[in-house]
């Protein structure tokens, strides 16, 4: 942003970056301008994409691992978005949830009765599920990218399913949830960095108007998707030495 008020164009410069915990990256152009960009994707999001990079990559025994965490994290999601329903303060919510935040079957507990109280139908969960994800976590058990992809199956339909439901039914309090994350981000970047928000992930994303309806149907579109970004930055990277070429006052083209 910064190069694009100078030049009056982008830059089209390329610039990778690594991201955490805050999912907060800090970037630096070859100018020296520093900026920071957010994500807006929710913490089970970013797992999901950790586990596609982890499984095209090999690691299995990571991937599940991941899996199994995005598939935790999108239960606090769901308690998130079925507690703006009912107005519950912030506050309030976080103690609660600091109770249960060490115990998954808590959270999943919470989730159950929170669906009940808010759609009047209950939610069967998937039986299958914590067969495979005991085995690898607590058995160190590694799996084939095979049983990767069937506990992907799994996991991935659960979140697709009541992903569907809460963007039907609960799309206003989602998107507060969402701005909640943003916020809380944003705060934890220094003031006098500038910032750019990003939709985040591409292998599933809330911010995208559709998903793929399958875990093997994400990760074809998603390896594609990352192969088409990976093979851009050698063009982007001669486009932006050509344009700052042409940007020159006194340029003897
Ligand atoms: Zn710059």
């Amino acid at each position: 942003m910064e190069c694009q008020k100078e030049l009056g164009h982008p830059s089209f410069e390329p610039i990778v970056a690594d991201y955490y915990e805050e999912a907060l990256a800090y970037i630096e152009c070859s100018k020296g301008h520093k900026s920071a960009i957010l994500l807006q994707s929710q913490k089970f999001e970013v797992l999901l994409e950790s586990a596609a990079n982890a499984l095209i990559e090999g690691y299995t025994l990571e991937a599940a691992s991941s899996l199994s965490s995005a598939y935790e994290r999108f239960f606090e999601f769901a308690i998130n978005v079925f507690c703006k329903k009912s107005n519950t303060s912030k506050e309030a919510l976080e103690e609660t949830f600091k109770q249960v935040s060490k115990q998954s079957e808590r959270q999943v507990g919470g989730f159950l009765f929170l669906h009940l109280l808010t759609f009047g139908t209950h939610y069967t969960l998937n039986k299958k599920i914590p067969e495979l994800r005991n085995r690898v976590i607590h058995q160190g058990y590694i799996p084939t990218p095979d049983e990767v992809v069937s506990l992907g199956e799994l996991i991935y339909s659960e979140i697709f399913t009541i992903t569907a439901l809460i963007k039907s039914s609960l799309s206003n309090e989602m998107q507060q949830v969402i701005m909640d994350t943003l916020q809380r981000r944003n705060e934890k970047i220094p003031q006098d960095i500038p910032r750019a928000t990003t939709t985040g992930t591409m292998f599933f994303s809330l911010a995208m108007a559709e998903q793929k309806s399958s875990f093997q149907e994400a990760l074809v579109s998603y390896k594609e998707a990352r192969e088409t970004v990976n093979g851009s930055v050698p063009f982007l990277r001669s486009l932006s030495k050509l344009v700052a070429l042409f940007s020159k006052p006194n340029n003897p083209v």
